[in-house]
């Protein structure tokens, strides 16, 4: 489950972050996650709350924001958003695509309560 080792990156992101602002407690979390990242929302939550437990993230809300896949062809240029993985365009069924967007994977905004 790789899920655990980019939840472990993304709590030592926020310790990091939240120990030079002298935070008592991180309250929410906020990511952004491709639908192509190839992470599972569902182990994500799991680990993140594992992960989490004993450093100031504990019981921090979780909240992620997914990306749509989406493509441009490079025949007729046009941008579209792939469904069902089919990769050809949408359009001109043109097989030359590329992403745009959909393999993101970062941390958007981090809540903290300071003392
Ligand atoms: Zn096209």
């Amino acid at each position: 489950m790789h899920e655990v080792s980019i939840c472990e990156s993304i709590i030592d992101i926020i310790v990091e972050h939240a120990s030079r602002e002298s935070t008592s407690r991180v309250t929410s979390i906020r990511l952004k996650i491709g639908e192509m990242a190839g992470v599972a929302l569902d182990s994500m939550r799991f680990a993140f709350e594992i992960v989490a437990k004993g450093t100031l993230a504990e019981g921090a809300e979780l909240i992620i924001d997914t990306v749509p896949l989406a493509v441009r062809c490079r025949s007729c240029g046009r941008n579209f958003q792939i469904t069902n993985y089919a990769f050809s365009c949408a359009h001109c069924d043109s097989p030359e695509i590329e992403v745009v967007s959909g393999r993101e994977l970062c941390i958007e905004e981090i809540d903290m309560e300071t003392t």
